[in-house]
């Protein structure tokens, strides 16, 4: 694959405000040094540059909304002029995993089923930014109702890594990441049932979060596998994903799972943490996360994460998760049954596409026909297994057997933060991988979320923050940090004390200078 070296526009970085750190910018704005206009504005401008082509481009978006979201920062800037009370991200961009319902944009879920389906409400998530003032950008793209590794599942063409256009950039939410990771958009919103906000921030050198399950209303979140689905914050720094956080966490009377307990202070936590040292901070380090599939320079990022913790006065154990091992399994045989469920709402009859209604077929063949032309390939397959799983035949077998397999997960954690305050592990066993290069190999494909099943499956809070490159391939390596339900703000006041101790040590740019791939001529 060659370089366009010759493409205009596509090139460095043409402003300072695409670069900035959301918190930062919060301030600038409040500060009326410059207005959520024009930083909204910028951002606008680096999508045009290094978005599209969908050939070629980072692709991250699969729908722009540019009236609304300066009409948006048009409001927080009047706001702020007022001088009332603003929330503290109030005026900042922000791009939204197009499996969120919105009022004013399109929600597709990166499926041809859902064409031309306008949703009638706001998630929760979106009604709760759209109060503090953030201003959303557009809808970013995913794999086909978030099943996927590396947006290649998209019905709209893959998402590229920013740091290597050749590459995928994670996924489901490889749209949410690569837009913040190529300085489209300060902060994103993501859903992660079993990796997809944790696993493309690693391979994009982003932060991402999977808050505690039941923390984060998944109200208007288009369900996959409603017992691990959860809404999370997409950041460049620990405390902009904190900030993101205390916006849309929190309980709601519209998600039943919705957990009255006060929001963890995670805030506080990501400024203590930058502020303060480890001591005391009993740290666990999973040791059936690594060996045989990890690559070396994924595992050598790692270590050296662990030994900067060591330094910051944590205490560093190993401990063993046995398992864990049955996580992978367990979760491809949970997800796809409620998946299986939760599609079945997709009959032709109440949503999007209508294949077949010419007065030549029956109901229950348009809708065969619709589910045939709207579905892609990985999500039957996902209905199928599910299907299956779920019959009297195999239900005690295979969906019996993974929810006793969940429940020794849970004790695992249970054990392990009997003695430690958090578990830490690689994010991800390698760094992103070529475009095409598991696209026929659905066990490869799944492998690359091993390490953050088991946090879906207890429902844990987990997160993952950039460690560094691999020495292999120079790209972007994630270090996750878990910890239990309801105690997210350990993992934060950790990740942000690491962040803190290597700032500055990273070589290279924040935000990578982007060209669009050459097309083939
Ligand atoms: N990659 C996993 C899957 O394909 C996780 C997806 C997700 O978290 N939405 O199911």
């Amino acid at each position: 694959m060659s370089w366009d070296t010759q493409r205009s526009g596509a090139g460095p970085v043409d402003s300072e405000l695409v670069s900035l750190d959301a918190a930062e910018l919060a301030r600038r704005i409040h500060a009326r040094e410059v207005s959520s206009v024009e930083v909204t504005r910028a951002h606008l401008e680096r999508i045009e540059a290094v978005d599209g082509p969908a050939e070629s481009g980072v692709h991250a978006f699969l729908h722009l909304d540019a009236d609304g979201a300066l009409a948006a920062a048009g409001a927080a800037d009047r706001a702020i002029a007022d001088g009332g009370p603003v929330s503290p991200l109030a005026g900042v961009p922000i791009a939204l995993k197009d499996n969120l319902t919105t009022t004013d944009m399109p929600t597709t879920c990166a499926s041809r089923i859902l064409e031309g389906w306008r949703p009638p409400y706001d998630a929760t998530v979106v009604t709760r930014l759209r109060a503090a003032g953030l201003v959303p950008l557009g809808k970013t793209n995913l794999d086909e109702f978030a099943m996927g590794s590396s947006t290649e599942n998209s019905a709209f063409g893959p998402s590229r890594n920013p740091w290597d256009l050749t590459r995928i950039p994670g996924g489901s939410g490889g749209g949410s990441s690569s837009a913040v990771a190529a300085g489209e958009s300060p902060l994103a919103l993501g859903s992660d049932t079993g990796g997809s906000i944790r696993q493309p921030g690693a391979v994009t050198g982003t932060v991402g979060v999977k808050p505690t399950y039941g923390t984060v209303s998944r109200y208007g979140l288009v369900a996959f596998s409603s017992s691990l689905d959860q809404i999370g914050p997409c950041a460049r720094s620990v405390l902009d994903a904190a900030l993101l956080h205390e916006v849309i966490g929190g309980k709601d009377a519209n998600d039943q799972t919705s957990v009255s307990a006060p929001l963890p202070p995670v805030v506080e936590a990501a400024q203590a943490g930058a502020r303060g040292d480890l001591a005391g901070v009993r740290v666990g380090v999973v040791s059936e996360f690594s060996g045989e599939g990890y690559h070396s320079g994924v595992l050598a990022a790692f270590t050296d994460a662990v030994r900067v913790l060591g330094e910051l006065g944590a205490d560093v154990v190993e401990v063993s998760c046995p398992s864990f091992a049955y996580a992978l399994p367990a979760y491809y045989l949970i997800a796809p049954s409620e998946a299986s469920s939760n599609l079945a709402r997709f009959d032709a009859m109440r949503y999007g596409l209508r294949v077949g209604d010419d007065g030549e077929h029956a109901a229950d063949e348009v809708m065969s026909l619709t589910r045939e032309a709207g579905f892609g390939a990985e999500v039957k397959r996902r209905i199928m297994i599910g299907t299956h799983a779920l019959s009297a035949g195999s239900y005690d077998a295979l969906y019996g057997k993974a929810q006793k397999a969940r429940t020794l997960i849970v004790r695992d954690f249970t054990a392990a933060f009997e003695t430690c305050d958090v578990l830490v592990s690689p994010t991800t066993p390698t760094t992103a991988f070529a475009i095409g290069e598991r696209s026929d190999d659905p066990l490869a494909m799944y492998l690359a979320d091993l390490c953050t099943i088991p946090s879906n499956l207890a429902g844990n809070a987990a997160l993952s923050v950039p460690c560094g490159r691999s020495a292999d391939d120079g790209l972007p390596v994630g270090l996750q940090v878990m910890a239990p339900a309801l105690a997210d703000d350990r993992a934060y006041r950790v990740a942000a004390a690491y962040e803190a101790a290597t700032a500055g040590s990273a070589a290279g740019p924040r935000i990578p200078e982007l060209r669009a791939l050459e097309t083939s001529r």
